[in-house]
């Protein structure tokens, strides 16, 4: 539905800004996909170009089997792409209705139908009967629906939304995304939207995309990217993890499981390697770790540290453990019931490591 070519795009200036840098994306029919990226990567560059607001210095975009873009250039106005987009601070006119900001792209249309699309989209998105409203008198979780309401009112071929829901309170986020993926779900949309929130990107993605300055680090299934992602810098951008040299002999290299790697932690399993033997880089994420205290009876092997620093969520915790052996502490997620105190001693024990790639020889 959406394919995106060697898309790039530098903003003129006094200091010209590469935003983006040979950008190739592909997204299905219906599928959701992320775009994930620290602040300044270029994700709003990106949906501009889609939407057809910002003419790409080079590279093509096409929609539904049309080139919109080419050569560097917009071919197709934005007006006529069938794109929806909710931008990042959602921009609802504020001297407009509800119903007429939802009506706003439905220009042309006849004014019976479009009041019946207006009804069933405010339906749609759980704001029927607000419609009178002006975005004023809504708060911020239902204005952020009346901008997606907008945004599909005129049935687009690809949905773009850009961090819609970042300046909604924690709670109200969690719901609010659970909600709009269901919906946008539900209607068959092909969605694209950006976000710096590792999680919200990897729950609500079909396809993640992550991307670092202008470029496009990874791409795939957020499972597979967060596994076995590209590099050290990216799996530490997808979540907590410590790093450590590891050795991989080579009895396990190409063999197709059951492959170990060794490491300060000892022999750890990192499933079907299909690598070289040799040195690597091994990533170990707090879910694959647990913590007993050091003088807990029991066979499982571990490494003895110390704990640092500890902190309390309520369900759940962290600690951070000094490892003599180890230049960077260590974190490691416990239930809140487990109770560790700062300069306790206690017994980390490692189930599974994720190898990047290979260090110097
Ligand atoms: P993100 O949405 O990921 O935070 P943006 O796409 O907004 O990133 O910006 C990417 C880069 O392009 C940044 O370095 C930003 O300063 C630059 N940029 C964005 N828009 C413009 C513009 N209109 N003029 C000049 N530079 C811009
Ligand atoms: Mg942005």
């Amino acid at each position: 539905m959406l394919k995106i070519r060697g898309l790039s795009k530098t903003f003129a200036g006094q200091e010209p800004a590469q935003a983006l840098d040979h950008v190739d994306i592909d997204v299905a029919e219906g599928q959701f996909a992320t775009i994930l990226g620290p602040s300044g990567c270029g994700k709003t560059t990106l949906l501009r170009s889609i939407a057809g607001f910002e003419e790409p210095s080079a590279g093509t975009i096409s929609i539904a089997g049309r080139e919109v873009a080419a050569g560097g250039r917009s071919v197709v106005p934005a007006h006529e792409r069938g794109v929806g987009i909710v931008p990042q601070d959602g921009a609802l006119f504020p001297h407009l209705s509800v119903a007429q900001n939802i009506g706003f792209g439905l220009a042309g249309k006849p004014r019976r139908e479009r009041a019946r699309r207006v009804a069933e989209v405010l339906d749609l998105v759980g704001l029927g009967g607000l419609g009178a409203r002006r975005p004023h008198e809504l708060s911020g979780g239902q204005q952020q629906r009346v901008a997606l309401a907008r945004a599909i009112a005129p049935n687009p071929r690809v949905i773009l939304l850009d961090e819609p829901f970042s300046a909604l309170d924690a709670y109200l986020r969690q719901s609010l995304r659970e909600e709009v993926r269901n919906l946008l779900r539900d209607i068959g949309a092909t969605v694209v939207l950006v976000t710096h929130d590792q999680a919200e990107a990897m729950t609500l993605a079909d396809h993640l995309v992550v991307m670092r300055d202008g470029k496009v680090a990874q791409a795939g299934k957020p499972r597979e990217t967060y596994f076995r992602p590209c590099d050290i810098e990216l799996a530490r951008f997808l979540g907590d993890a410590v790093v450590v040299n590891g050795e991989i002999p080579c009895s396990a290299a190409s063999t197709s499981s059951g492959s170990t790697v060794s490491c300060a932690f000892g022999e750890l399993a990192i499933g079907s390697w299909h690598g070289q033997s040799g040195r690597c880089d091994v990533l170990i994420r707090p879910e694959n770790i647990s913590v007993r205290g050091a003088t807990d009876s029991g066979s499982l092997p571990g490494v003895i540290g110390t704990v640092v620093d500890q902190s309390f969520y309520g369900h759940d915790g962290t600690l951070q453990v000094h490892i003599p052996q180890l230049p960077e502490k260590v974190l490691v997620r416990v239930m809140g019931d487990q109770a560790f105190d700062v300069g306790e001693s206690v017994k980390l024990s490692v189930d599974r490591a994720v190898c990047t790639y290979f260090g110097p020889a």
